[in-house]
Formats: structure tokens, sequence, C-alpha cells
């Protein structure tokens, strides 16, 4: 206890010893200057127990920082007694005590400035005439009403964050407050504030969600939304914000920076609930004066705290969010013609590259079948030459060995003193032995251009072509009665003639064998030309 009546008033031994240690005094000082001017009072039983009226005893505490306090001299214990058992125990515990005192000073001065001319009582929580399990920091009591406020700063709202503890505790303190009839105001160090100005949101602790609390202004707020955010602009807020709760509940809490004196009440509601902690949105807040905050209202029945009516608050709300749904669909309109527009453009690009691989194919479609062209070309030239050899072969002097006759054919004037086997005239060449030779050779042609063979789809392209390539370079290579093939030179040769495949060198040999085969087979069957046919890998 620190308090004590001596001669009918009261004698705060604690507010005693700070004014005496602001005077520089050491404790020993301090505690000299007591036993010279108040012991004696104590040993006469002049200081008794507000509470109860016993005498009591002035307790000096050695220890630097500690209390001094008062006692029942038969160290009995009353309503005020252990109610200051239970303040100092709950303060110790869950209070930071410096900044409580020194915020308690200054709280108790404004209420006495404040509330001095409206018949109040201002007392500490403990000096309440019935033993409380909750102690609030002061009582103000309406003498005229039965009236009486729980008035309370708290300045460690973290305590017993894991365990949940100091939730607990604000959450039982409150129900105390209501069953024993005050009304209650809490009032929060400014230091606890969380707020981020960019998203307009906060976090309450949910120690802190027991200390807000419902007024009027919150109840208009909760029909202005109501009425107001409904629909597509309600669907907008729960997106924006990431709200998940079912409705609007605004509240408000006070925080207090006691230093600067001031109060910000800070309205809100709460959008979701986590394990340790809400989420807030800020609807208003108001920083005032704490003289002002702690002023009475207009009807006597409550601390008027912020600035009264927020019809323009909430006018400017609505005004806002519905020109941030506004924007934000402008934007979203913009996004979707920025993605049309891109899409557009990809769409243009894949197409103008389809147009180019189509014309580029057509273009090498159209180189091919000009390189067949002149392929075939050749290949009728070298027919011809083929023909014609054939025609000398037939003319070759006896004399003449074949293997050179070939050869010498090309330099036709050599020969001419060599005796012919025939005439070689162009009306002899076109006799009917000719006719029927020509005729055979076109039908050999005619098998072997279009004989099937198996694996020919191995290459590319006409079939008829790749034929006339193998035919060609037969003629080339093929010495009179012999043909030595080098399939890799062959298909050397057939690649540089245009011809692709679509499998590799190896398998394609196969129908290139075939077809050499059926060459040798022909020409012995249909000409009875017998052709030697080596066919090397
Ligand atoms: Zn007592």
């Amino acid at each position: 206890m620190d308090s004590a009546y001596l001669h009918n008033s009261i004698f705060n031994i604690e507010l005693k010893r700070r004014e005496l240690e602001l005077q520089d005094l050491t404790r020993t000082e301090v505690k000299r200057r007591f036993e010279d001017n108040f012991r004696v009072f104590s040993k006469k039983s002049a200081f008794t127990c507000l509470c109860c009226n016993k005498p009591v005893n002035m307790n000096l505490t050695k220890d630097e920082g500690r209390p001094f306090y008062f006692r029942h001299n038969d160290e009995s214990e009353c309503s005020y007694s252990e109610n200051t058992r239970t303040y100092d125990k709950h303060v110790s515990k869950l209070e930071d005590k410096s900044k409580k005192d020194i915020g308690l000073t200054i709280f108790r001065e404004i209420l006495e400035g404040e509330l001095k001319p409206y018949n109040v009582e201002i007392e500490r929580g403990f000096h309440y005439k019935k033993k409380l399990s909750f102690i609030t920091d002061f009582i103000i009591k309406f003498v005229n009403s039965e009236e009486c406020w729980a008035f309370d700063y708290f300045t460690a709202i973290d305590q017993g964050l894991t365990s949940g503890r100091y939730a607990r505790h604000l959450s039982k303190r409150m129900k105390t407050y209501k069953e024993e009839g005050f009304k209650s105001f809490s009032f929060v160090d400014y230091s606890w504030l969380s707020f981020l100005e960019e998203t307009n949101k906060g976090t309450l602790l949910t120690a802190e969600t027991y200390v807000t609390s419902k007024t009027h202004e919150d109840d208009l707020w909760d029909k202005f939304l109501e009425g107001n955010v409904q629909g597509d602009l309600l669907n907008f807020f729960m997106q924006v914000t990431g709200a998940t709760m079912r409705e609007f509940n605004t509240r408000n809490i006070a925080y207090v920076d006691v230093f600067n004196r001031l109060c910000t009440i800070f309205r809100f509601i709460p959008t979701s609930q986590h394990d340790r902690n809400i989420t807030f949105y800020k609807l208003s807040s108001s920083e005032v004066p704490l003289t002002r905050a702690l002023s009475m209202n207009a009807d006597q029945n409550h601390f008027v705290l912020s600035k009264e009516n927020e019809d323009d608050k909430r006018n400017e709300f609505l005004k806002e969010l519905t020109e941030q749904k506004k924007q934000f669909e402008i934007e979203q309109q913009k996004l979707i013609y920025e993605q049309e527009r891109i899409r557009a453009e990809e769409e243009r690009i894949k197409q103008e590259e389809e147009k180019r691989r189509a014309r580029s194919k057509a273009e090498e479609a159209g180189r091919l079948k000009q390189r067949q062209r002149v392929q075939e070309l050749e290949y009728e030239q070298m027919e011809r030459e083929m023909q014609e050899i054939a025609r000398r072969a037939e003319l070759r002097p006896i004399e003449v060995h074949p293997d050179g006759w070939n050869y010498r054919t090309k330099r036709q004037a050599q020969y001419s003193n060599f005796t012919y086997q025939q005439t070689p005239t162009v009306s002899n060449y076109e006799n009917t032995e000719d006719k029927i030779d020509k005729k055979k050779k076109e039908k050999v042609r005619e098998v072997l251009l279009s004989h099937p063979i198996s694996g020919e789809l191995y290459i590319d392209g006409d079939t008829k072509y790749w034929r006339k390539v193998v035919l060609k370079w037969i003629n080339e290579n093929q010495s009179v009665d012999t043909l030595t093939v080098s399939l890799q030179m062959i298909i050397g040769y057939m690649k540089s003639a245009g011809i692709s495949f679509n499998q590799n060198d190896k398998i394609v040999k196969y129908p290139i064998k075939d077809f050499l085969e059926l060459y040798a087979k022909t020409l012995k069957a249909e000409l009875k030309q017998k052709i030697e046919l080596t066919v090397q890998e």
C-alpha cells in the first residue's frame, strides 16, 4: 500500500519518496528524512489504512528503486492490501514498470485537470473497497451517480505472445470489469502501433484486440459501409484488401504517446484473423492532444477521445474506394488490350513466317525441278551419245581391239582408213534391223525405269529420275562387258545430281544394288548382252 491517512488527509509515501529523489538525495538520505520526519507518527499509529482504518506501519526498503510502503500493524489483510499485492504482481510481471510510472503520473495530472468540473473521484485501482482479481490503474467514480470508469494504460502488450497468456489475462480482465459494472477505457502505448501507410493495413496482436472498443461512431461506420459498400464495390474491396471477414465490424483502439501528450484513435475493420494477431484495414485515424482526448464529451458519459463526427471521413473513404476501383478497372482494361495486342502481333509474325517458309519451300521445289530437268536433258544427251557409242561399236573394224575402240570413236577421222563391218550411213542406221534394235532398247529402258524395286521409297523424288541418274553413271563407267560399281561412289554421284535420301546411306545401298542387278539381268534377257557385274561397298 502506497497511501495511508495521516490527520484525515491521504499521505502517499511513494509520491513523497519520488519528490525527495528528484531533489538529488541519495537513498540513505531519503530514508533518514523519512525516519526523522515521519517515524514517530508511525509509532503513534497516526497512519491508518484507507480501506479498513486499521493502523499501518511505514516500511522503508533499503534497495534502490524499490517502493516504500505501508502495511497493517497486525500484518492482517484487507481489500486494499490484497488489491495492492495483485496489482504489483501484475505490473511487475506484465508491464514496463518505469514507462507505466511516468505515464500514470501524466494521466493522473491530466485527468484531475479535465474532470475537475464534473464531481468525480479519481483513485488508484487498488484503493477499491472490494477485493478484485484484476486491478485497474485508475478508478474514476462519479459522486452523483453509480457510474464507475476503469482506466488502464498498457505498456507491454506483447507479454506471453507465444503462450497467449497476456491475451487471456486481458480478456479476463475486461470481462471482470464488465461484471463489476465498470465502463472501461484502455490506452495502449504508442510504441505498439503497427500500420503501413502504403497498404492502409496494420496488425493487432490478439492481446491488443481485447483493449479495442466500439463506440457510437463505430456503429455509424458499420451502417455506412453496409449501406454503401455492396455488390461489385464490396467484391473489389475484399479483393484489394485480401479481406476474409463476413461483415463490417468497425472498432477503435487508443494509442498514447505520453511524452508528447498525444492520443491517436485508430478506427479500423478487422479483415483477417491469424494465430497470434489480426490484420486490420484503417478507416480513419485522428491524433489529438491527450488533454482533448481525456476531456468529457457533451453527454458526460464518455471521454471525447477523437474528433467527433466522421461523416466527412466516411464520404471521403467511399469516394477514394470508388476512384480506386475505377482506376483498377482502367488498368485491367489496358492490360487486356495490351495482351490482345501482343497476341495479334505474335499471330501476324507467325503467319508471315509461315508464308516465308511456304515461299522458300516452293522456290526450293522449283530449283529441284529445274535441276532435275537439267539432269534429264543431260541424260537425254548422254542417251544419244550412248546410242552413238553402241552404233559405232557395231561398226568396229575387226582389227581394232574393243577396249581401244570406244576411245577412238571420238576421233573419228583416225579410223577412216579402217575397213568397217558396215557402212555407216544414216539411211542404213534406219534399216529394219536397227528399228528392231531400237525397240528392244526402248523396252529395256522401260523395264529399267519401271520395274518395282524394294526399298525404293528410301530415295526421295521421282522414281524414274534416280534410276536415270544411275543409268547415266553406268554409261559413263561401264566398259564393254564389265561393270564394277562402288556403292559409296554411286551414292555420292546421286547426291551430286540432287537426289536426297530419307534413310542413311547403308540402307539406301540395298535398292541401288537391286537396281544394278535388275540392269544386268534385263540386258542379258532382252539384249543377250552379258555384263559381268561387281558390286563393292
Ligand atoms: Zn486495511
